[in-house]
C-alpha cells in the first residue's frame, strides 16, 4: 500500500479525538520535507478567542500544563493572527501567510459552526499547489471523521456528550488524578424534580425545551475541563475536575439555586435535585451508586437541593459504599 494510503488508515482506527489529531500531525508530516505542523486549541474567554499550541510529549500524549488554558502565558489573542482571525469570522476553510521566509497555511477543524482546533502547517518555502492539494485531501478525512466521531458521542437533542461515551471515558478521566479534598474529581448527578408534571401539563416539546434550556446552563456553569454528559431522560452527570469539594459544592449550589430562579418560557419555574460523590478510584459504577444515593436521599428529603454522600454517610444518614450488587443502573 502507498504510504499515505497506510497512513490514512491507520489514522481512521483511532477513537479518540486527541489519538487521531496525532495521526492526522505525523500524517501530514510525512508528506514533506522541511514541513513543521502542530494543533492549535482555541478558546474564548470574555469575548475574546485564544489560541494556543498543543504540546504533545514524546510518546504521543498530550503534555500536560500546569496552566488553566485562561492563565496559561503561552497562549495569545486570535487577533494576534489576523489572517486566521478572519478565516474564523468568515467561516472559511483554511487561511494562509507568507512572512520573512515562512509560509503558513492554518486548517481550522469546523465541528459544525464551532472551531476549538485548528492545524498549522509551516513551511521556510511555499508549498506546491500538490502539496496544498494532497495536505487538504487529508486534511479533509481527518476533519470528516473528526466530525463523525463527535456526533457519535453527542446526544440528539441537547448536544451533550451521551451515555455511551461516559461509559466509555469516565475511566480515562478518573485514573488521571487521585481526588483529596483540596484538589479533586467529583462526580454529580443531576435530575429534574417532578419532571412527568412537566410533560403531562405541557406537552412533551415543552418538556423537551425545558431539557435543551438546562443543557444550555449546564454548559454556562462548567468549566472546559468539566465533562457534562446527559445520562438519560431527564438525568445530567457532570464531572469536574481539579477543583477542591468546597468550591465543587459552591459550583453545583449556584446551579440549583440559577435553575429555580429561571422563568422557563410557559412552564415558569422548575427545580433540580443533586447528589455528589469524590470520584475516586473506585469503580465508575461505585462512584455513580453512591452520587445516586445521595441523589435519592435528596429527592426524599423535600428535592430542590444538592447532597453530598460522604456527609449523608459520617451523619450515619446513609450506609457506608455500596456493593456492586446494590446498583441497578448497569
Ligand atoms: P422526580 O422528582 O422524582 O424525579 O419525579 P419525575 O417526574 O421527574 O421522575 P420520573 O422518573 O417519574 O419521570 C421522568 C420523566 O421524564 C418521565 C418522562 O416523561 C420524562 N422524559 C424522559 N425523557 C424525556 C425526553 O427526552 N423528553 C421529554 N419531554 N420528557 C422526557
Ligand atoms: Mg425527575
Ligand atoms: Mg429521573
Amino acid at each position: 500500500m502507498q504510504p499515505l494510503l497506510q497512513n490514512l488508515a491507520e489514522m481512521t482506527t483511532h477513537r479518540d479525538h486527541l489519538r487521531l489529531e496525532v495521526s492526522v500531525l505525523s500524517t501530514i508530516l510525512a508528506l514533506g520535507s522541511n514541513l513543521r505542523v502542530r494543533s492549535l486549541e482555541l478558546f474564548t474567554f470574555a469575548d475574546e478567542i485564544r489560541v494556543r499550541a498543543r504540546c504533545w510529549s514524546e510518546n504521543g500524549h498530550v503534555a500536560c500544563t500546569p496552566h488553566e488554558a485562561l492563565q496559561d502565558p503561552n497562549s495569545h489573542d486570535l487577533e494576534d493572527l489576523p489572517e486566521l482571525a478572519r478565516c474564523i469570522r468568515e467561516h472559511e476553510a483554511s487561511a494562509q501567510q507568507s512572512r520573512r521566509g515562512r509560509h503558513v497555511l492554518w486548517l481550522p477543524v469546523w465541528l459544525g459552526d464551532h472551531v476549538t482546533t485548528c492545524l498549522e502547517v509551516t513551511r521556510s518555502h511555499p508549498l506546491t499547489q500538490h502539496q496544498r492539494e494532497v495536505i487538504t485531501g487529508v486534511f479533509m478525512v481527518y476533519q470528516n471523521y473528526q466530525s463523525l466521531l463527535d456526533y457519535s458521542e453527542r446526544d440528539a437533542l441537547t448536544g451533550l456528550l451521551n451515555r455511551k461515551t461516559f461509559d466509555e471515558q469516565f475511566a480515562r478521566y478518573t485514573e488521571l488524578n487521585g481526588t483529596t479534598e483540596e484538589h479533586g474529581q467529583w462526580l454529580a448527578v443531576l435530575d429534574i424534580d417532578h419532571f412527568k408534571l412537566v410533560n403531562d401539563r405541557y406537552g412533551h416539546l415543552y418538556g423537551d425545551e425545558v431539557l435543551i434550556l438546562l443543557a444550555n446552563r449546564l454548559r454556562a456553569q462548567f468549566r472546559s475541563q468539566d465533562r457534562i454528559f446527559r445520562f438519560g431522560g431527564e438525568e445530567f452527570v457532570v464531572l469536574l475536575r481539579s477543583i477542591s469539594l468546597e468550591n465543587a459544592r459552591a459550583a453545583l449550589e449556584r446551579l440549583r439555586a440559577a435553575v429555580q430562579a429561571h422563568e422557563f418560557p410557559q412552564i415558569g419555574h422548575i427545580t433540580i435535585s443533586i447528589g455528589f460523590a469524590a470520584a475516586t478510584s473506585d469503580t465508575p459504577v461505585e462512584i455513580i451508586g453512591c452520587a445516586d444515593q445521595a441523589l435519592y436521599y435528596a429527592k426524599e428529603h423535600g428535592r430542590n437541593q444538592v447532597r453530598y454522600y460522604d456527609d449523608l454517610v459520617r451523619s450515619g444518614e446513609l450506609r457506608g459504599r455500596v456493593a456492586h450488587g446494590d446498583v441497578e443502573l448497569f
